[in-house]
């Protein structure tokens, strides 16, 4: 059963269990995707039908921000928290690391996915990144054939939305592997590149906020949560699902 925020179904999971519910999917076998929607993306698929697809179509669907979580408690179908993608992947890392499980990291400019393994290899002891690919590249087949010949179990897809949901859903299940998680900038993070905010922002649920005060030009971007505050009070005033 998902909870339903605006036309998207969230998965309502802790860190640990949404970790285990993928080490499972990986188990299993078969192809399996992972999306972490914020509200930006939310708000997008209610425009854009196949991106809303392609967000429900997935295995897990994960609440990135503080205001996927407002929004739930809005509508009156309140989720456990925030579970945002870079954590997930860092639980989804520590299990890979116990079990053998090769990570493959695809996205960001040229060179960051190789600073980023070499970090997450030391941070991770017993880490396997088979392989890495940067995020500006023309032909897909090339990629998938890369991700193939590197046997990778899974791979952290980092090209922005909505082109990493799309590329998932469209060449996922050729690469072999087991499990995809769509995470955005996480490679910039991973990487050192761009800095996550400090712990004590990110448990006030300001993430957000220090990510803008860093990269002002981002506000175009965020200025649209208000109004999807406004929209999910709106839903819940006609008494609707918020579809
Ligand atoms: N990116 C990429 N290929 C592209 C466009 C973007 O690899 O064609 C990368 C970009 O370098 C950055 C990430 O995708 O590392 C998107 O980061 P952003 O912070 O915009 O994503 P968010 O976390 O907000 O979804």
């Amino acid at each position: 059963m998902r909870t339903e925020i605006m036309g998207v179904g969230f998965d309502d999971l802790t860190l640990d269990e949404a970790a285990k519910r993928a080490a499972g999917m990986i188990e299993e076998g078969g192809f399996h995707y992972v999306v972490t929607p914020n509200p930006e993306l939310v708000d997008r698929a209610r425009r854009e039908e196949p991106f809303r697809q392609a967000l429900n179509g997935a295995d897990l669907v994960l609440p990135d921000g503080i205001g996927v979580v407002y929004a739930a408690k809005i509508l009156g179908r309140p989720l456990k928290g925030r579970c945002p993608g870079i954590d997930f992947a860092g639980k989804l890392m520590e299990h890979m690391a116990r079990s053998g499980l090769r990570l493959y990291l695809l996205g960001a400019k040229p060179g960051v996915a190789e600073t980023a393994a070499a970090r997450l290899e030391a941070g991770y002891p017993g880490l396997t990144i088979c392989g890495t690919h940067d995020g500006y590249f023309q032909e897909d087949e090339a990629v998938v054939e890369d991700i193939r010949a590197a046997g990778a179990d899974v791979v952290f897809v980092c090209l922005g939305a909505p082109k990493q949901e799309y590329w998932m859903v469209k060449n996922g299940p050729a690469t072999g592997a087991r499990l995809m998680a769509g995470l955005g900038g996480s490679l910039d993070v991973f990487a050192g590149v761009v800095e996550r905010a400090p712990e004590g922002w990110q448990k006030l649920g300001l993430e957000w906020l220090y990510r803008l005060i860093r990269e002002p030009s981002r506000i175009g971007r965020m200025a649209r949560l208000p109004l999807f505050l406004v929209s999910a009070f709106g839903a819940r005033g006609k008494g609707e699902k918020g579809t």
